[in-house]
């Protein structure tokens, strides 16, 4: 019988084939192993690929050979393998991408064009009598293999003919090689080990030699030194130090640079506390679970502030206790630097931090801590949940409702939660989904009874939730205030600063409405690639789309009527910030939003100079809604909470629940009484009304009676198919085409919206048309859109076009 491996490798065209066959020698047989890492070949190259399977058998009889086996343990562990092909089967997406998700991008490698000079070459020809391009080449192969591109970067393209001359002369050879990515993760340091009885028999030994001499001069005077700075600093040549390594007059050691990412030192937190009687209870039942190697999922439903993070840290040294590993998903690490400080001031360097602000570098060192078993606990946001935890055991999301827990884009569109319970099981571990707001999906999930259902009910500190105020701006304009402050609103903020308190006040979206609108005809400036209207911003006095990025000046007239009557309306942070600085001179504010959060590390600076109240208010949009615990904010002002209310999506009013609840959640954390105000022009809105009573059961109650009249998840799955490309006629006409298609097969078993235009209608010039397909089986869901995805994608007409399909979709913008 054959030995027979089947192997994951990422072709370049788009191809059906993800996993291909291979046959593998004998001496391979104890080595090669699930999640391995090999070199096969495919078509006349070798490429990277990882071993997912030892099928029995093959149809295919003449089976290629693997060609090398990369590293000697298998690079993803199995476990991760095995949920990579359940991802791939159940959000359709080609395996190797979802692998890309799991390896840290520097570990992935590319083959390189190398060239090094062969054994018995004729270099004793005196350099002097070659062409200096030949020389130059020469010279510079001297010290081992050089990549292709690093030498025509230093000679330029015309040393090209220079090398073919020398490859048919056999004097050199240009070949493939793997490398991972460079990463810097390392610096080498140079060390004299000259004895001082040698010294000056040394002297005399490198008199002919005065660069290795002067060499040694200086590491007289610094002692240690990185290469890289010798080499810069005394213009140097690699060639003399490796000559006196070689003599054995100096060492070389790799240093391992440090780049973990630094944390505020304001947000260390290892104090010492007694956990109270619901939380006691909370982390008993988990343990018992995590104890006894139980598969269960809880959820932990507790009201903003009732400390859930404390549950969460004590389930998890639990955890650890017993040998295990763990992972606590945040749905954004922006927000965490609190919890991550209460994590790494108890737990110190068994925590690792995982997200998208690290450098290649730092992934790779984290990667790397993990699956060594250095590290034991992986905090991050949603990619994390392919962290290679060793022997994981328990798996924590908290704020499980929120929307980034989905993948959009790019392949594989994966949901977190699903994931997670998905891993979970294979590990018979502890999945917990804490939420103050949990999904519809989740509570139902819960009160089904396949999830045990924890309640925190009560905030830690004695302190009642805050009372929620309501205020309609209907009437504010009535009455003949414009401002973007309603009167009740100006006065608590006034209030609270003159008792010396701190103001949180929150715009949903950045500049989501800061349109520029002409007065005369109504028509507001829209991106010339997107349907969607352009954002003022007031720091360059210019116009910005925020899906394509364009920009424009904001122009003197109206392009449709030609008035000269443009104004800016509604109000972005940037405005609220300006009208805020008018309203209360003197107030310091600190504006979060994408434009002040670029830089690195900005997100914690800015919470730092807010926690030590060096600013009274601090203004943002989501991504200051949730996790925040500042004990001195008396005061949560939400500016317009219509914006989500009205967004076209079947999840608004779940999500404005969910906003103002959370924002709420931000004030009165201290021994204070907090207040909130909501600002709105739909104060009869279910979702407001239940929020301004911190009452979740009944917005549920409602919220699930409606899913259920309309079928809406989770009493159905939805499958969203998307088609974009540059033309719309072409775009339209595959649309319509699969939507017939649907209608024809399975009209009784599936309900189908559409085709239509996204509401989104054109993103980076791209049209984009979708249809909506409802139906109790996600399973036929898949298997209809997969069919109709197969149909069209390789045909000829439609190449330009691009279709996604997108499983149980969070938005449907
Ligand atoms: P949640 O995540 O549920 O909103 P947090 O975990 O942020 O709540 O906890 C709220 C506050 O209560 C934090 O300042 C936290 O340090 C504090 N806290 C939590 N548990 C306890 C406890 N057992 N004793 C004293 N303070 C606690
Ligand atoms: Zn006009
Ligand atoms: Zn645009």
């Amino acid at each position: 019988m054959q030995n027979l491996v089947a192997v994951v490798v990422n072709l370049p065209k788009q191809s059906e084939k993800q996993i291909l066959y291979y046959k593998f020698p004998e001496k391979m047989v104890d080595i090669l192993k699930i999640g391995c890492r090999v070199l096969v070949p495919v078509g006349n190259a070798l490429r990277e690929g990882y071993v997912v399977d030892f099928p029995e058998t093959s149809e295919i009889k003449k089976l290629k050979e693997i060609a090398q086996i990369l590293e000697d343990k298998p690079l993803i562990p199995e476990e991760l393998m095995k949920l990579a092909l359940w991802i791939s089967k159940s959000y359709l997406s080609p395996i190797h991408k979802v692998i890309e998700q799991i390896i840290p991008p520097a570990m992935r490698i590319e083959p390189d064009r190398w060239v090094r000079l062969l054994e018995n070459n004729e270099l004793s020809i005196s350099l002097s009598v070659l062409d200096v391009r030949v020389a130059n080449i020469l010279s510079s192969l001297e010290n081992g293999p050089v990549k292709l591109n690093s030498l025509l970067r230093k000679y330029g393209g015309d040393i090209n003919s220079s090398l073919q001359d020398l490859k048919q002369r056999g004097l050199i050879e240009i070949f493939l090689d793997f490398k991972t990515k460079e990463t810097n993760s390392s610096v080498t340091i140079i060390e004299k080990i000259v004895k001082k009885e040698e010294y000056d028999n040394v002297l005399k030994e490198l008199k002919r030699a005065p660069i290795q001499l002067k060499i040694l001069n200086i590491l007289d005077t610094v002692g240690q030194i990185e290469q890289q700075k010798l080499l810069k600093e005394y213009s140097l040549n690699l060639s003399s130090i490796n000559a006196l390594e070689k003599k054995g007059y100096i060492r070389k050691h790799k240093l391992k640079k440090e780049r973990t990412p630094e944390l505020n030192e304001e947000f260390l937190n290892h104090k010492k506390l007694t956990l109270n009687d619901s939380q006691q209870n909370a982390v008993s039942l988990i343990t018992k679970a995590i104890n006894e190697n139980q598969l269960e999922t809880f959820l932990l439903h507790g009201v903003t502030g009732s400390g859930k993070t404390e549950v969460y840290l004590r389930s998890i040294i639990n955890a650890v206790n017993q040998g295990k590993g763990a992972l606590l998903l945040v749905p954004e690490i922006s927000l965490t630097h609190q919890t991550i400080g209460r994590f790494k001031g108890v737990l110190g360097q068994q925590v690792v931090v995982l997200h998208s602000g690290l450098s290649e570098g730092e992934r790779l060192d984290a990667w790397n801590a993990l699956r060594s078993g250095n590290a034991k606990v992986a905090i991050g946001v949603r990619s994390a949940v392919f962290a290679p935890v060793q022997n994981l055991g328990i798996i924590i999301i908290d704020e499980e409702h929120e929307s980034t827990y989905k993948q959009t884009e790019p392949d594989p569109r994966y949901h977190t939660r699903d994931v997670a319970i998905e891993r979970i099981r294979n590990l018979n571990g502890v999945l917990i989904l804490g939420s103050a707001t949990p999904s519809i999906e989740t509570y139902y999930n819960a009160k089904q009874n396949n999830y045990t259902l924890i309640e925190l009910a009560q905030r830690v500190k004695a302190n009642p939730l805050p009372k929620v105020e309501v205020v309609d701006l209907k009437n504010e304009l009535e009455s003949g205030n414009k401002s973007i402050f309603s009167r009740v609103l100006h006065q608590s903020i006034s209030d609270t600063l003159a008792k010396g308190e701190q103001v949180i006040l929150f715009m949903n979206r950045r500049g989501y409405s800061t349109f520029v609108l002409c007065r005369e005809c109504g028509e507001s400036l829209m991106c010339k690639n997107c349907s969607i209207s352009l954002t003022y911003h007031f720091v360059n006095s210019e116009m910005r789309c925020h899906y394509c990025n364009y920009r424009a000046s904001v122009p003197t007239k109206c392009p449709h009527c030609g008035s000269k009557y443009i104004r800016y309306f509604g109000s972005g942070t940037q405005q609220v910030e300006v009208e805020l600085i008018k309203a209360f001179p003197g107030i310091k504010v600190t504006r979060m939003d994408v434009d002040t959060t670029t830089r690195k590390n900005s997100h914690q600076e800015l919470l730092a100079e807010f926690s030590k109240g060096e600013t009274q208010v601090l203004l943002g949009t989501q991504m200051i809604a949730k996790g925040l615990d500042f004990p001195n904010v008396t005061l949560v002002g939400v500016i317009a909470a219509d914006t989500s209310l009205n967004l076209p999506d079947f999840r608004a009013g779940e999500k404005t629940f969910q906003l103002i609840t959370q924002v709420a959640g931000r004030t009165g954390r201290g021994d204070k009484i907090g207040k909130v105000i909501v600002q709105t022009y739909n104060p009869e809105h279910y979702a407001i009304i239940h929020a301004k009573n911190h009452d979740y059961k009944s917005f549920y109650e409602k919220e699930i009676e409606q899913r259920q009249i309309i079928g809406y998840p989770p009493f159905n799955s939805l499958v969203r198919i998307i088609i974009n490309g540059h033309e719309e006629d072409i775009v339209m006409n595959l649309a319509e085409k699969i939507g017939l298609d649907l209608k024809n097969i399975s009209k009784d078993k599936i309900e189908i919206f559409g085709p239509a235009p996204a509401p989104l209608a054109k993103i980076q010039n791209r049209f984009r048309w979708q249809i909506i397909l409802k139906a109790n089986s996600l399973d036929f869901l898949r298997k209809v859109a997969w069919h109709e995805y197969k149909k069209y994608v390789n045909l000829k007409e439609y190449n330009q076009l691009r279709i996604i399909i997108d499983i149980e979709p969070q938005s449907i913008l």
